[in-house]
């Protein structure tokens, strides 16, 4: 029986010849050859340098998917949005007018907004109570939930 087998440190697959206790990496590491370790099995030797490029394969995707997952996501988009919405509510006067354009520019960018598009925007604006102003904008009715942790801001009259 043959099988696949990965080098602990540098990460390759081997195959290797499953009667064999241990097997060394081209790396120099010696591979332990554990049968709950291998990752494939034959026992058709030419069938062998497939499965390690199978297995080889499958770790550097794992590994593409790991990184990519690892990378800080990047949101150039939103961030766009939360930077537009901070330009235009910081001219709109006075803390409560500011909010209050605040709450209207991000219903007109996303829809609906999130806590988190929220405390960004207000964040922007220099605002710290970001949930005390989401709150008074609720009670104001000047804001409200339509889906449970996304506000919008309510369409004004014209
Ligand atoms: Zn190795």
């Amino acid at each position: 029986m043959y099988g696949v087998v990965v080098c602990p440190r540098c990460r390759k697959a081997k195959g290797v010849d499953l009667s064999q206790k241990a097997t060394a990496c081209p790396c120099g590491f010696e591979i332990h050859v554990v049968p709950a370790r291998v990752r494939a099995r034959t026992s058709i030797p030419r069938e062998l340098p497939g499965l390690v490029g199978e297995v080889n394969a499958e770790i550097a995707g794992g590994l593409a998917a790991y990184r990519d997952a690892a990378r800080p996501r990047k949101r150039p988009r939103s961030r766009n949005v939360h930077a537009r919405v901070v330009a235009s509510a910081v001219r709109a006067g006075d803390r409560m007018h500011r909010i209050r354009a605040a709450a209207e520019g991000l219903t007109r960018e996303l829809d609906v907004f999130s806590l988190d598009d929220w405390r960004e925007v207000l964040g922007g604006l220099g605002l710290v109570e970001a949930e005390e102003a989401l709150q008074e904008l609720l009670k104001g009715n000047v804001v409200y939930e339509p889906r449970p942790g996304f506000f919008r801001a309510v369409p004004a009259i014209p």
